[in-house]
């Protein structure tokens, strides 16, 4: 399972997107799904995904947040939100399937606040910050405990990549 604190200790300045060349029809790491069009160090990943990953992108705080969330890994997450998105894209405003999309993520939002509670902020840059403080042997002791701490991409995420991100879930929505 991916472990956003030791992927959080990479070199600084290494985990910010790059493109991958535009006819790319790359399997995401992180969800498994096809579509990626971005890297972070040499990673392929999608959309959806590639906030997880890319602590050191300048607007990083405010386009993704920390939550607490133990039942699902990063890919789990990343395909409830695509559906959740999806669906926001395709239901018009006021069906039910388009507010059960909007509940899902209020409610994953709000797991922002267990974020806080446990590790004192939701922003990954801060927990960028701090994870590059910890000594290697709290890093050794971390390999057989499971973290909940998840990366949730917000609504500007979402916003600044509308029509990158209508195409992949478009096209994911057609793949049998
Ligand atoms: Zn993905």
């Amino acid at each position: 399972m991916h472990d956003l604190v030791a992927h959080f200790r990479a070199p600084k300045g290494s985990l910010t997107t790059q493109l991958l060349p535009a006819d790319a029809q790359t399997a995401c790491a992180c969800c498994g799904l096809a579509g990626a069009t971005l890297t972070v160090s040499a990673t392929p990943l999608c959309l959806v995904c590639a906030p997880a990953y890319a602590a050191d992108e300048e607007q990083i705080d405010q386009h993704a947040a920390l939550i607490w969330l133990p039942q699902f890994d990063q890919g789990s997450l990343s395909r409830l939100l695509r559906a959740a998105w999806t669906a926001l894209l395709v239901c018009p405003v006021g069906q039910p399937t388009h507010t059960h999309a909007l509940t899902v993520l209020d409610d994953l939002s709000a797991r922002r606040e267990t974020a806080l509670e446990k590790i004192g902020t939701y922003f990954p840059a801060r927990l960028r910050r701090a994870v590059s403080t910890l000594a290697p042997h709290h890093i050794l002791k971390r390999q057989s405990a499971a973290s909940g701490l998840r990366i949730l991409p917000v609504a500007a995420w979402r916003e600044q990549h509308s029509d990158a991100l209508s195409t992949l879930l478009s096209n994911r929505s057609r793949t049998p």
